[in-house]
Formats: C-alpha cells, sequence, structure tokens
C-alpha cells in the first residue's frame, strides 16, 4: 500500500498563532499537529511509500520551508518522498521552485489555491504549471473546503481544474480531498482528463459523504482515477484503511447499491507513485 497525501510540519515554526488557534476551533479542542518524525514512522507501518509535503499559503498562516520537508523525509530515503510547497501570491516563487526541486530533489509540488487566496486559473500560476509540465513533475492541490476562515472558498471548487487540465493536457495533478463536499463535481472534471487524479484522504469520518462519491465514482466509471491518502496528522493510517474496508457496513438491512470489493482492494492497492511519476 502507499501513502499519497501526508503532512510534516511543527506547527510553533510553520503556522501563525491565529491559524494554530484556528484549528482547536474547529476540533473542539487543542490539538498538537506538530509532526514527529518516529511518532510518524509508527502510524505509516502499513506503507511501502508515503508522500509528504508541507503548505505554504501565507494568506492563512503556513509555511513550511521546503528545505524542512526536504531534511525530514533524507531520515528515510526510499520509503519517504517530499514535494515542494508553492504560494504563486508570494514574491520569488519560481525561484523557490527550482530550489526545491534542482537542489533538494523534491518530487513534485504542493499547492492550496483556497488556503493562499488565488485562482487555479491565476496568471501567475502558468509558469509554475508550464514547469511542471515540461519536467513531468506532479502537482497535488487542496481542493474542497476547509476551517480557515480566510480561504475563499471560491477557489476550492474542482471545476476550476477544468480549464487548467485543458491548458495543460500533460500536466499529472491530484486533486486532493475527491473536493469534498464538491465530490460529484469532482469527480466528472477527473473523468475528463487523463492526468487528473483525486485522493480519498480525510474522508472516512463522514461516512455517508464517503459512501456517496465512491458509489458515484463507480457510476461514471471513475474508480480507476482514486488515490489513497490519509492526510495525517489530520487523520490516521488504521482508521483510515479500516474505513474504507468497511465503508459498506451502514447498509445492513438495506437495498443500497455497495462499493465494490474490487473497488476497494483497487483503491488500497493502487500503485499511485508509477502513475504519477514519482520517484
Ligand atoms: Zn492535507
Amino acid at each position: 500500500m502507499q501513502n499519497i497525501h501526508a503532512h510534516t510540519w511543527d506547527q510553533a515554526l510553520h503556522f501563525t498563532p491565529a491559524t494554530v488557534r484556528e484549528a482547536d476551533v474547529a476540533r473542539g479542542y487543542p490539538i498538537d499537529l506538530t509532526v514527529r518524525f518516529d511518532s510518524l514512522m509508527a502510524d505509516m507501518a502499513p506503507f511501502e511509500k508515503v508522500l509528504l509535503f508541507g503548505m505554504k499559503a501565507r494568506l492563512n498562516g503556513y509555511w513550511v520551508p521546503d528545505d524542512y520537508v526536504a531534511d525530514f523525509i533524507a531520515r528515510a530515503p526510499g520509503r519517504l518522498y517530499g514535494f515542494a510547497g508553492c504560494d504563486p501570491t508570494q514574491p520569488a516563487y519560481m525561484d523557490e521552485l527550482a530550489y526545491g526541486i534542482e537542489e533538494r530533489h523534491l518530487s513534485g509540488v504542493k499547492m492550496g489555491p483556497t488556503y493562499a487566496g488565488f485562482d487555479p486559473r491565476d496568471p501567475r500560476c502558468e509558469p509554475v504549471y508550464a514547469y511542471c509540465q515540461e519536467r513531468d513533475l506532479p502537482i497535488l492541490m487542496h481542493c474542497g473546503t476547509t476551517f480557515n476562515s480566510q480561504a475563499p472558498l471560491k477557489y476550492s471548487r474542482p471545476w476550476l481544474w477544468d480549464d487548467v487540465a485543458i491548458a495543460y493536457p500533460g500536466l499529472r495533478m491530484v486533486l486532493a480531498h475527491v473536493g469534498h463536499p464538491f465530490c460529484d463535481e469532482c469527480l466528472v472534471v477527473i473523468r475528463k482528463h487523463a492526468n487528473l487524479y483525486a485522493d480519498i484522504s480525510a474522508l472516512y469520518y463522514r461516512p455517508w459523504q464517503f459512501y456517496n462519491l465512491l458509489i458515484t465514482a463507480q457510476e461514471y466509471h471513475v474508480t480507476h482515477k482514486l488515490l489513497f491518502g490519509t492526510d495525517y496528522p489530520f487523520a490516521r493510517a488504521r482508521e483510515s484503511i479500516e474505513g474504507l474496508r468497511h465503508v459498506n457496513d451502514m447498509l445492513a438491512g438495506t437495498a443500497l447499491p455497495r462499493v465494490s470489493q474490487q473497488t476497494i482492494d483497487e483503491i488500497l492497492n493502487r500503485d499511485g507513485f508509477a502513475l504519477l511519476g514519482i520517484h
């Protein structure tokens, strides 16, 4: 198994105090989101490969340097892989990207349009997309809602990526969290474009939504574009795996359609690293 979506950061160093408070409010209790190497590796035991990234989104108080991610993954080479962060609203973002990729050898790019406050179709993104398409680097995009009050939801809608994929058909992108709660919209966008995927991280704990998006994916014949991820530290490995395996449990006594065992097994066993060209 592989985990295509997990984080590394230190909330004391990389989040503003206001952002930490918002995370606490979202949960209803204080939570330490700092990722510690030993705890991460213990949680990631089921996975042969894990993709880690931080986040650069100045608007909402996230700034995880690429050096931090690169140093972290260097502690488990061949097991941990890292993406560079990119916030195209900030100065010198292309220089930072070139550094993360060319000097620190990160394997792709993480962007968070709603967190950073930009439209995925913004012209400032074009050099990023061109750079990545030319070098065959995948981009994982946060897609869908979040708890941060200053993150504009208008930049979270999956259909925004339709234009990006039309303009950059060779660019491999993952839309995170199947664009929740706009999951249907995300599924029809990834169905259209050969190089667009979605990850199912941090969805199992809303079982009704999770079940429905998997059924919709089956009906649109797009389950082969779904990749497994956890969104650690927001969600853990075992619970995420079991949540998928037991998604049909709530159907007992009903005639509702089932998520097929084949769909479940294929999502858990898919080689997302190969599909995205991560090495
Ligand atoms: Zn995430």
